[in-house]
């Protein structure tokens, strides 16, 4: 059969460990992406979450370390999570080749740690800026000679304010190298940015096709602050399977979660006021399923890759219509159905969930919005990616 991964002519290490990853068929991102970068491209990619673009960057840039042992790879990402996933796809990719090293530097985490497997030379850097930076003014970094350079959600870097950091990191790379540079959106400021740090950078666009994209089913409730809580107990008893549930603030995720568990759901809080450890600890027991529920802010689920959850309730609608599709990239993956509740409490809210779906935005909105506790304005509509933000 030709549309699989053997058609690359990857190294044979590689395709075992795509086959045991259960990677059979390249995504649209990997198909693109994979023979470009091969052939020594510098890429500019967009894609949504959830559409495969880890291992679009993985595969091309594993595959090319496996055949030079001189060669090594840096990855920035915006997150710890997204570091860690990274890290994770990449070593389970070059598992068994004992020349490719994979160092993670990521904040929170001792330092100690990370000094030591970077005096074995590690040739797959995988970390987030802050971290990154801080090792290479201590000494105990080296990127002169760095082959490949990833940027990941480069978007969400410069949302974060790591502009400076990844300015500085990138001027002690060389400036023979490989770039591939991912982002969610492509605006002026981006095209700005591939400018300086890309070379006749390849453009990938992957937009999903309607039929791929339809398997969230995107509800909207309206309701007032204080209905929230009770439609919240009602939807959770109602709703089977791993629930993420994003609120604005980490005090806001504590409480719900404080709330919830009074109410004898087996819940936790994830957060940016969280210990890495902590949010580790989290993410572990999700992801093995200990309980079914999380509550969420925006930066600790950034990234969160975990096949299984079924729901995502936006109790408190996001403030930007990009965290909203991240919010709900965090369902629906690798091919499953998933399902999304967004709370609609204001007009300013209901505005945002307009414009968003593309839908006119009645002048009634503005002035008199009303309330209801009830389901009577319950809607429905499959998700459709193809809005601009
Ligand atoms: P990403 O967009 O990189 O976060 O990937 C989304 C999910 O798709 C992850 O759970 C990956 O493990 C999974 N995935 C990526 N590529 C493939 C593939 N070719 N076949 C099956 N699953 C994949």
């Amino acid at each position: 059969m030709s549309n699989t991964f053997q058609k690359y002519n990857l190294p044979s290490a590689l395709l075992g460990a795509l086959a045991r990853m259960q990677y059979e068929h390249p995504t649209a991102i990997q198909d693109q992406v994979i023979p470009i970068a091969l052939t020594g491209q510098d890429i500019l990619g967009s894609s949504k979450t959830g559409s495969g673009k880890t291992a679009a960057f993985s595969i091309p840039v594993v595959a090319q370390l496996m055949h030079r042992p001189d060669a090594s790879v840096l990855v920035l990402a915006p997150t710890r999570e997204l570091a860690e996933q990274v890290a994770g796809v990449m070593s389970s990719m070059v598992s068994g080749c004992k020349h490719l090293r994979t160092v993670l530097l990521i904040g929170g985490e001792p330092i100690g740690k990370q000094l030591m497997r970077l005096r074995t030379n590690p040739n797959i850097i995988v970390g987030t800026p802050g971290r990154v930076e801080d090792h290479l003014c201590r000494g105990s970094l080296h990127l002169h000679k760095t082959t490949f350079l990833v940027l990941d959600e480069i978007d969400r870097m410069l949302d974060m304010g790591f502009s400076i950091q990844i300015d500085k990191i990138i001027k002690r790379l060389p400036v023979e190298r490989q770039t591939l540079m991912f982002s969610a959106t492509l605006d002026r400021n981006i095209e700005r940015l591939a400018g300086s740090y890309l070379r006749q950078p390849a453009r990938i666009n992957v937009e999903i096709a309607d039929n791929e994209s339809k398997n969230i089913q995107e509800e909207s409730l309206y309701i007032s602050e204080s209905g929230k809580f009770q439609v919240l107990l009602e939807q959770l008893s109602r709703r089977e399977g791993s629930v993420i549930i994003f609120v604005k603030t980490q005090m806001r995720a504590d409480h719900i979660s404080y709330q919830l568990q009074q109410a004898n759901f087996k819940v936790r809080a994830i957060h940016g006021g969280l210990k890495q450890h902590q949010r580790k600890r989290v993410i572990k027991d999700f992801r093995n399923k200990h309980y079914a529920i999380i509550v969420a802010t925006d930066v600790a689920a950034r990234g969160l890759d975990i096949d299984h959850i079924k729901h995502v309730i936006n109790y408190d609608f996001p403030q930007a219509a990009e965290d909203y599709t991240h919010r709900i990239g965090r369902t629906g993956r690798a091919g499953a159905t998933g399902f999304a509740l967004s709370m609609i409490a204001s007009p300013q809210e209901k505005r945002l969930w307009r414009i968003i779906h593309n839908e006119p935005v009645e002048k009634e909105e503005r002035g008199s919005f009303r309330q209801s506790s009830g389901f009577n304005r319950f809607k429905s509509r499959p998700f459709r990616r193809s809005f601009s933000g």
